[in-house]
């Protein structure tokens, strides 16, 4: 191994008590979104840059939720290495989730830190800003430049974080992108699905709950509508043939990573229809139902496609009408990109199975940049009890995402 590499290496065993306590401090700097205020998260993160001298700026066009900009450059020109990662966690319901330790506690046990977004996402967040810092030290070493972006407003897919950055900022596209989101250390992820999210609105005339023949039922007019949409599932994206080559040699590590059967899903469009309202009263046939639907695009198929189908089976439902709530884009890059190359390099040598290059079913920031054709790699930890009770990381695969992320952000900045 490159010396500097090695003395990387030996920073992050000598320091290893100071890297647990920094994620402990950064759960109890507590960020939950809704309503998403990040100022004590960002505090945390700006103490510890401040400490160590390290060069940033706090860019919040709403300031509750700050984000946090570093960038230095190299001995010599090179390219640009953008490391990501949100600050904001999801709330903790801690009168209906049952916590061992609290949500807020960043507890030790069992080798294990314990807490709300300590998994999604702070311990990849964290790597980020430990590998911004050590290679800092040895920049003379770096060819090209290295940016930090710590920010907010991701768990709602809101407007001040990362997407205002893409958008104002230029200078945090760089040439690739890595992020720590949870994900599995047994997976590289270059891609992810895009979620549409639409609103069904169905009106008919309703009438007292005995005259049936007088009015149709919004509500069943809404449920023979909800199972024609099922449909939409049998869409087929068209996959460039390195993707299809990757996904297929990684099977296993796809379900190991997102639970059994999503090797099954991760190529395919779901539909999930996640709120439903109609009807007011049990002897009254209801005038208005509405109901939301949450469709997951894999890449290779457009939003376009989708809408068209869904027009196509809208015409037997006239007293429907459609509004989109939301939408953001699959995205997917090279599963063979040079950083794909470095991780799986890196996790050998440090004696861990190789990660295999997959998609994500679920959405993260990374997809920004992918938007825009730069390389947008996600490596983080297991999400362990991710948006649920006891979220938590081992420590030690914690300490293990944080060697990934600096060892290769190392051998990018340096070839
Ligand atoms: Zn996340």
């Amino acid at each position: 191994m490159d010396s500097v590499k090695r003395q990387l290496a030996k920073w992050i065993d000598e320091d290893r008590e100071t890297i647990i306590a920094f994620l402990r401090d950064f759960v109890r700097a507590k960020s939950p979104n809704p309503p998403g205020d990040t100022t004590l998260a960002a505090a945390h993160v700006t103490r510890f840059l401040e400490a160590r001298a390290l060069p940033f700026r706090v860019i919040a066009p709403q300031p509750t939720m700050p984000n946090i900009v570093g960038t230095f450059e190299g001995g010599r020109p090179g390219r640009h290495l953008v490391l990501n990662g949100h600050i904001d966690v999801f709330p903790a319901d801690e009168t209906n989730e049952r916590w061992t330790h609290g949500p807020w506690s960043g507890t030790i046990a069992d080798g294990k830190i314990y807490g709300r977004g300590v998994a999604d996402m702070k311990a990849g967040t964290s790597a980020s800003i430990f590998t911004f810092a050590y290679l800092h030290r040895i920049r003379e070493h770096l060819k090209g430049r290295l940016t930090l972006t710590a920010v907010s407003d991701e768990e709602t897919f809101g407007p001040w974080g990362a997407r205002y950055l893409m958008e104002h900022h230029a200078e945090v596209h760089g040439d690739c992108l890595l992020n720590g989101e949870p994900s599995s250390p047994l997976t590289i992820r270059f891609g992810e699905k895009g979620p549409l999210w639409l609103r069904f609105t169905t009106r008919t005339k309703g009438a007292h709950g005995a005259y049936t023949h007088l009015t149709p039922s919004a509500t069943k007019i809404a449920a023979r509508l909800i199972l024609d949409l099922e449909e939409l599932t049998t869409l087929q994206p068209s996959v460039p043939v390195e993707i299809a080559d990757a996904l297929a040699g990684a099977a296993a590590a796809i379900d190991e990573a997102q639970g059994p059967g999503a090797k099954d899903i991760v190529q395919r469009v779901t539909l999930n229809i996640g709120v439903i309202h109609g009807g007011l009263k049990v002897n009254m046939v209801p005038g208005t139902c509405v109901f939301e639907a949450d469709v997951r695009l894999p890449p290779g198929l457009g939003k376009d496609e989708v809408l068209a189908k869904i027009q196509r089976i809208l015409g037997g439902y006239p007293e429907t009408t459609l509004e989109e709530i939301n939408y953001s884009a699959p995205s997917a890059g090279d599963p063979n990109h040079e950083m794909v190359g470095i991780l799986r390099a890196n996790a050998r040598a440090l004696g861990r199975p190789d990660p295999a290059p997959i998609l994500s079913l679920g959405g993260t920031d990374a997809r920004l940049w992918r938007q825009r054709g730069i390389p947008g790699l996600v490596h983080g930890p297991f999400p362990r009890g991710m948006a649920q009770a006891d979220e938590h990381v081992e420590i030690e695969e914690y300490l293990h995402i944080v060697r990934m992320h600096v060892l290769s952000a190392f051998d990018y900045l340096s070839r």
